[in-house]
């Protein structure tokens, strides 16, 4: 599959043989570097897609949540040719960014108050210094398999975090008497507790309610502060998992999805936590505020991105993962989708993981082969299997990639066994 993969692909791989001479590692986004070369994308048109040598493609990796709107949605356009008109950025505040941060504060129920960064990583990062500023405390706890940015990646198996910035307690994800007993012996240095309300890098795994209830409780009982790291998944609900789940963390971060594509991060939560900015706390940035993502936030959540939209594709989203999973128990193999609403991501095992796993050498195999199986059937999914749905993406796509699914349950049925 590798091979027939690089034969049709000599334009992406001479790129790839270019950048290696001048950028550390060939590109500077681990997650879309693969063996043998990345695919180079050149086009977007609503949920397609155009690579260097000429391919289209169903766009179904939805630039990992962040591609919600599609590529050429016409409302997002204009409001970017419009700030543009009126020049970039001005070492100002804006009015687009109060209006950002008012919609995003009356849907999240946690947020009273937010600020924005550049990307998910940085709002990360600040929500957890905010914590830490607030309780005098230095630790923060954090889960095996989780994903907070960067330079806040935990490893589910084997080696451990390297480089983090902060002092780090670990527990295992959807463990809650775990989570409890770890918390409760840090207590008195525990700032803060972050997590994920699905695991979507690790695997697009849904917290057990029971776990963040838990996680709430004992928040609650040490004074760390829950966080809530909802870069992807507030897409679930139009006030995010929070909402959905009805479960208040304490602070609340976002990105991807939320400027219509652009460049972008938030976070937020009470406002005693958030009135530490402007007095105690700084913080800069540049491009924290930049007209272009605030005045695309401002269209993509107040006027598109409404509570109906979230509440359709959560629905859309389901009906694809129950389908998927029908097929691949109708032929019983070990293969299974598992997520939350638009975000799912493929297993190669049964039951399907209910916690994140450290793959075995067959599943990884699997897993590669999916992945340029897809492509080779004109669908561009994220290199380890996950899906994230965008706007654009209807019926008929749907009815694709179930028959490309189905194809692949066929074709490939001796090495699922
Ligand atoms: N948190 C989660 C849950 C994420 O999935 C990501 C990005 N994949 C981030 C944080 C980091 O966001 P960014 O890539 O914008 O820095």
């Amino acid at each position: 599959a590798r091979t027939a993969y690089a034969a049709k692909r000599p334009l992406s791989a001479a790129l790839h043989e270019q950048a290696l001479e001048v950028l550390g590692g060939g590109n500077t986004r681990s997650v879309i570097a693969y063996s043998p070369f990345p695919t180079s994308m050149t086009r977007g048109e609503d949920c397609r897609l155009w690579d260097l040598d000429g391919h289209e493609y169903l766009d179904l990796c939805g630039e990992y949540t962040a591609g919600l709107f599609g590529h050429s949605e016409p409302r997002i356009h204009a409001v970017l040719h419009d700030v543009l008109r009126r020049g970039i950025n001005f070492a100002s505040v804006g009015p687009g960014e109060e209006r950002l941060a008012r919609l995003l504060c009356g849907r999240f129920p946690s947020l009273e108050r937010v600020r924005f960064t550049n990307s998910g990583t940085e709002a990360n990062l600040m929500a957890l210094t905010a914590a830490r500023a607030l309780t005098g405390r230095p630790k923060v706890m954090a889960f095996r398999g989780g994903y907070h940015g960067g330079v806040l990646t935990f490893p589910f198996a084997g080696s451990s975090p390297a480089a983090l910035p902060l002092p780090f307690v670990m527990a295992d994800y959807n463990d809650a008497a775990g989570a409890a007993a770890a918390a409760r012996e840090h207590g008195a240095e525990l700032a803060a507790i972050i997590v994920e309300p699905m695991l979507g890098s690790g695997g697009c795994i849904p917290a057990e309610p029971a776990f963040l209830a838990a996680l709430r409780a004992v928040a609650d009982e040490t004074g760390a502060l829950l966080i809530f790291d909802e870069v992807m998944t507030s897409r679930h609900a139009a006030g995010g998992m929070q909402a959905r789940l009805g479960i208040t963390p304490d602070m609340t971060t976002l990105g991807k999805y939320i400027a219509g594509g652009m460049s972008f991060g938030a976070f937020g939560g009470r406002a005693d936590v958030m009135a530490q900015f402007g007095g105690k706390l700084a913080h800069a940035g540049t491009f924290n505020n930049n007209v272009l993502s605030m005045n695309a936030g401002v269209v993509a959540m107040g006027e598109i991105f409404t509570a109906e939209a979230a509440e359709a594709l959560y629905r859309r989203g389901e009906a694809l993962c129950a389908r998927l999973n029908g097929l691949a128990e109708a032929a019983g193999v070990p293969l299974g989708f598992t997520g939350i609403g638009s975000m799912l991501t493929v297993h190669f095992r049964r039951p399907a993981p209910g916690r994140p796993y450290a793959s075995t050498p067959g599943e990884e195999q699997l897993r590669e082969l999916f992945f340029f199986d897809m492509l080779e059937a004109g669908i561009y999914l994220a290199r380890r299997g996950m899906v994230a749905l965008s706007l654009p993406v209807g019926e008929a796509e749907l009815d694709r990639f179930a028959a490309a699914v189905a194809g692949f349950i066929e074709h490939r049925a001796e090495l699922l066994r």
